[in-house]
């Protein structure tokens, strides 16, 4: 077993999680079997109570783990499918430390950061790699070098690279080399005084990646290889990716450094053949068409909130030859100006997921907007919901039908709180969360997309369809072609007679992948496609691509 370990220096916000990502890519098409894993220094027990402002996305796994969304990349980028085991927290780390203080465990010793919550941060590691049958482990340390909350973690990955071997670890520091414009140079002092302060926990990195906005030419190279004590082949250079970060594997392999890794860690494998990668990314930035999806939300602002929405996009752009151009909406604009102002000339409507009451009648106004105008609509998990809200009012006529998460009155309860969902108390980790299967009606617009009549899918929510309005909303023309095995839950209702009305209450933006785009979502965007081309011409806008 060879162990690659991630840190980043001088800035967070580096891409670390993308480039580690990127390099299993390039392993795996090496013929290695790989895993990634993350390590989250905050107190939290997993980002899963954490606001979207604060943390981005909350991907959740198949086993119900809410974790960070570099396990997106990892998930996205390679053939691995990850468990709670492979995103470590302070939180969790300090939990498991105390609980065994509690049961007695450690037999009257003093317990310490050394050896007690290293042992516990070592023993994840070992754990994933008892739990997966692969080569590789890569892990990946959230947070920046010198950081107080990051220093277990970095002396545990020391004392781990002596039990195992140095010969089987590779340590790599993904680092910022800053453009300085009134001098017109990159900077290295940053990254020389970052790998300084590894040095001092006793890390020697082998591989330095150069995070820049400009080429890293041979003088800043060498000047990083002499001060860093890095053999200068290993000062890799990852300027930004200027359309796709699908490109950021082929970057890296221009660099060699899956070379580089595998020579360190003395693996021998074929050169990987990226044929099938790079044709992947010149369709995504090479379309011949484009459609307009709106997303219509609350958290449209942050680049991170809805990741594997805007990838899942992507995936499913490349697959249809057409490039996604998003207009991101925020739903109580659409409250205040009403939905023709922000949706007309838009192919197709998707509103995500959520929680709490800002900007649902905006979200509600802009299904209703695409129900009566027969523009697509993709509602995931709240977009469900705001779905059948609208149904219920608009035509069924249940006046102020609302989810009981936003209206403990409302007369009619269409969305109330799952059955196992009314004692819980604790917010962290008590959703109905992970993957579950849901039976399709044959004939249904789902059905046709899946090509089958079962399937999983993960899950994270508190609210459900109420059961109670199930005949009358079917009556009213409401399909509901997706239910648990059971058929005590809603899982995916449409609108039929319209092009493509499907609304899910699970995620299956965790499922999308470049080579595998999901179903639901290219659907999706063909629907979006052909309403374009029988809606044209509308003027393009300018909006960013996903
Ligand atoms: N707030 C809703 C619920 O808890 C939807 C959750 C979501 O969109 N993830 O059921």
């Amino acid at each position: 077993m060879k162990y690659i370990f991630v840190t980043g220096g001088v800035v967070s916000s580096l891409g670390k999680g993308l480039a580690a990502a990127s390099l299993g890519t390039l392993l795996e098409y090496r013929g290695l079997r790989v895993i990634l894993q993350k390590f989250d220094p905050y107190l939290n027990v997993d980002p899963g109570t954490m606001s979207p402002f604060q943390h981005g996305e909350v991907y959740v796994l198949d086993d119900g783990a809410e974790t960070d969304l570099d396990l997106g990349h990892y998930e996205r980028f390679t053939d691995c499918v990850l468990s709670r085991l492979n995103n470590l927290t302070s939180g969790q780390v300090y939990e498991a430390v105390i609980k065994k203080e509690r049961k007695g465990d450690y037999l009257g010793k003093t317990v310490q950061v050394i050896p007690h919550v290293t042992d516990e941060i070592k023993e994840r590691i070992h754990a994933v790699a008892k739990a997966s049958d692969v080569d590789v482990i890569i892990t990946e340390i959230g947070g920046t070098t010198g950081d107080i909350e990051g220093l277990p973690f970095l002396e545990a990955l020391r004392q781990f690279a002596h039990d195992v071997g140095h010969k089987n670890v590779a340590f790599i520091h993904v680092t910022l080399i800053p453009f300085i414009k009134a001098a017109g140079e990159l900077k290295t002092k940053p990254t020389q005084q970052s790998v300084a302060r590894l040095r001092e926990i006793g890390i020697q990195p082998q591989i330095i990646i150069c995070r820049s906005e400009r080429p890293v030419e041979d003088d800043i190279r060498e000047k990083i290889s002499m001060f860093c004590n890095v053999e200068r082949d290993a000062v890799i250079e990852f300027q930004d990716v200027k359309d796709s970060i699908y490109e950021a594997p082929l970057k890296l392999y221009e660099q060699r450094l899956d070379q580089i890794v595998c020579e360190r860690l003395s693996l021998t494998t074929p050169e990987p053949d990226l044929t099938e990668w790079k044709a992947f990314v010149n369709r995504v930035i090479y379309p011949s068409q484009s459609v307009r999806i709106a997303v219509v939300g609350k958290y449209i602002e942050l680049q991170d909130a809805y990741k594997s929405i805007y990838e899942s996009l992507t995936h499913a752009g490349a697959a249809n030859d057409c490039r996604v151009l998003l207009q991101k909406i925020d739903a109580e604009f659409i409250e205040e100006n009403g939905p023709d102002s922000s949706l007309s000339g838009i192919d197709g409507v998707l509103i995500p997921g959520g929680f709490g009451d800002r900007g649902t009648e905006g979200k509600i106004a802009a299904a209703q907007y695409a129900r009566e105008h027969g523009v697509p609509y993709l509602g995931l998990c709240l977009g469900m919901q705001i779905a059948t809200i609208e149904f219920a009012r608009n035509v069924c006529g249940l006046e102020r039908a609302n989810s009981t998460e936003f209206s403990k009155g409302t007369p009619h309860p269409v969305i109330c709180l799952l059955e196992e969902q009314k004692g819980v108390k604790d917010m962290g980790a008590t959703m109905r969360l992970g993957t579950w299967e849901t039976h399709l009606k044959p004939g249904s617009k789902a059905a046709e997309l899946y090509g089958q009549t079962q399937i999983s899918e993960r899950h994270r929510h508190r609210y459900e369809f109420n059961q109670n309005y199930r005949q009358q909303m079917e009556e009213a023309g409401l399909l509901i072609s997706g239910n648990s095995p059971d058929g005590n839950l809603a899982e995916i209702i449409e609108v039929p007679n319209h092009p493509f009305f499907v609304a899910v209450q699970f995620h299956p933006e965790f499922h999308s992948k470049p080579m595998s785009p999901h179903p639901l979502f290219s659907g999706f965007v063909a629907a979006a496609l052909q309403y374009r081309h029988t809606h044209q011409p509308h003027p393009q806008p300018q909006p960013e691509p996903v």
